[in-house]
Order: C-alpha cells, then sequence, then structure tokens
C-alpha cells in the first residue's frame, strides 16, 4: 500500500512520528511519501526519508508559501530559494519528485489568497527545476484549474511521460480529462469518502473517483488533514490509507487486491521507485 502525499515533517507529529511511522508501515503500508510546503519542511522530508527504509520525499514550495519564499532560512541569502531547493533535490536519491507546487485560489484564513504573481512564478520556476532534474511533478491546484493547466502546457514538449501526477484531486470531470490528455496520473484522499460537494467545487469527488481510470490512480493521505470517516476530524495518518482503498476498489467495482496491485504499478510507473 502505498502514502505517495503525506506531511509526517508537520508539527503535528513531533512528539510521536517515529510510533505512526512504525505503526503505518505495521498495517502494510509499503511507501510513505513525504512532501514539502516550504525550504524548511523540504530538508525535514528528506531528513525522514533517510532513517527509514520505506520514507521518500518530494521536495517543493506549496503555492501557499509563494509569498514567504524570501524569508531567512538558516541564515542563507534569501533570493537563494531556488538555488537550496535545487539542492536539497539533488541532497539524496530518495527525493523522488517536485512538490507540491501549483497555484491555490482558496482563500486561507490564515493569509487569504497569495498574489497570483507570486504564485505563478514560483510554479513556473519548480517545473523547470523538474524539467532540469528529470523529476516528476507532484501538484497541487485548488480552484485554479484552467491557469494551472495553461501554465503546464507552455511546458508540454519538455515533459517527460509521464510527467507527474496531480494530488488531492478535485475539480470538475472536464478538469479531469484534460488532466488525463497531458499525461497525468491523480491522487485521492480521505475526503473522498465526505459525500456531497467540497467548499467552492462543483463536482462530487466520487464522480471523480468513478471518472479517473483505476490504471492513472494514486493513494494519499495528506496526513495530518482528511482523514477518511470514520476518523473524520481526528489527526489523520498513513494508516488510514487501507480505508480509502477500500471505497475506491468499493467504487470501482473491482477487488481490494487488484487496486493496491494496480496502484504499485502506477507508483513505480510515476515515480521509478
Ligand atoms: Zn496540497
Ligand atoms: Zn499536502
Amino acid at each position: 500500500m502505498i502514502d505517495v502525499h503525506c506531511h509526517m515533517q508537520f508539527h503535528k507529529f513531533e512528539n510521536d512520528y517515529d510510533a505512526v511511522i512504525k505503526d503505518a508501515i505495521s498495517n502494510g503500508v509499503t511507501t510513505i511519501v513525504n512532501t514539502g510546503t516550504s525550504i524548511e519542511s523540504s530538508r525535514q522530508a528528506v531528513e525522514l526519508s533517510q532513517k527509514y527504509e520505506n520514507l521518500y520525499a518530494i521536495v517543493g514550495i506549496h503555492p501557499h508559501h509563494a509569498d514567504k519564499t524570501d524569508a531567512k532560512y538558516e541564515g542563507e541569502p534569501p533570493q537563494d530559494w531556488l538555488v537550496q531547493l535545487e539542492s536539497i533535490a539533488k541532497s539524496s536519491k530518495k527525493v523522488i519528485g517536485i512538490g507540491e507546487v501549483g497555484m491555490d485560489f482558496w482563500n486561507y484564513r490564515t493569509n487569504g489568497i497569495v498574489p497570483v504573481d507570486l504564485q505563478e512564478d514560483a510554479f513556473r520556476k519548480q517545473i523547470e527545476l523538474s524539467i532540469k532534474l528529470s523529476l516528476p511533478l507532484q501538484i497541487h491546484t485548488r480552484l485554479a484549474w484552467d491557469e494551472t493547466l495553461s501554465i503546464l502546457s507552455d511546458y508540454k514538449k519538455d515533459f517527460q511521460a509521464p510527467s507527474g501526477m496531480f494530488h488531492c484531486f478535485s475539480g470538475s470531470v472536464d478538469f479531469a480529462k484534460k488532466v488525463l490528455d497531458m499525461g497525468f496520473f491523480v491522487g485521492f484522499d480521505g475526503n473522498i469518502t465526505y459525500g456531497g460537494i467540497p467548499p467552492g467545487e462543483t463536482t462530487a469527488l466520487v464522480d471523480l473517483v468513478k471518472y479517473v481510470p483505476v490504471e492513472r490512480t494514486l493513494t494519499e493521505t495528506d496526513s495530518p488533514f482528511l482523514s477518511p470517516i470514520p476518523l473524520r476530524g481526528q489527526r489523520n495518518t498513513p494508516s488510514s490509507i487501507p480505508i480509502i482503498l477500500d471505497f475506491i476498489a468499493k467504487t470501482k467495482g473491482i477487488s481490494y487486491n487488484t487496486l493496491e496491485a494496480q496502484i504499485e504499478r502506477n507508483f513505480s510507473e510515476v515515480f521509478k521507485v
């Protein structure tokens, strides 16, 4: 079982990450990918990947942090965030992708919407880095479907196949079609179990689960966020992957084991692990 996107380096796990990771592994989760959202959390994701055989890292600046790239990190010059990110990405073979990067027009309670030009600049620079390093992208997009696709399409000729995945997928069936047509894979999280249409969206996530072929589907938890029902509201961990797999298998009308094996193949295809 694969958790292709979570954040064990976030402070919600600082006291017990070792127990949480060991628990997930003993529950049959074979691979856990920690994704960075800033320079600091990217570094921490790499550090964790070096402590455990089953852990990997994806490094990048989240669009929600695109206005904080000039914050000082460990005394290094602020304008060097891209240089720093490149050196983090090259620091270990366990770095398997660039993410989470993208565009996000959701109005967050903490700092609203980051200026669109800053988001776009950080996204473009990180797409270019992923091409330079031949690492797949792990894309975060929320309520910014057209903008995300239009930016990505500028680099289409430079992408390797497959070029990566969209994580925590939401949007319309039409958007899903365009994402698949561009060769991307699609990650689903515990929020697919919530039912109804998510805030600000137009399409129920279960309809997207139905639409995306199993050959393009990946499983993720986004821990500590988005615990699936019946754990909704609690801190999420990679141990909830079986609940997400079971929900997708039932929705697709295929066996749990068939889906699990297919997702392991998909993961290898995208991330070469
Ligand atoms: Zn995200
Ligand atoms: Zn995330």
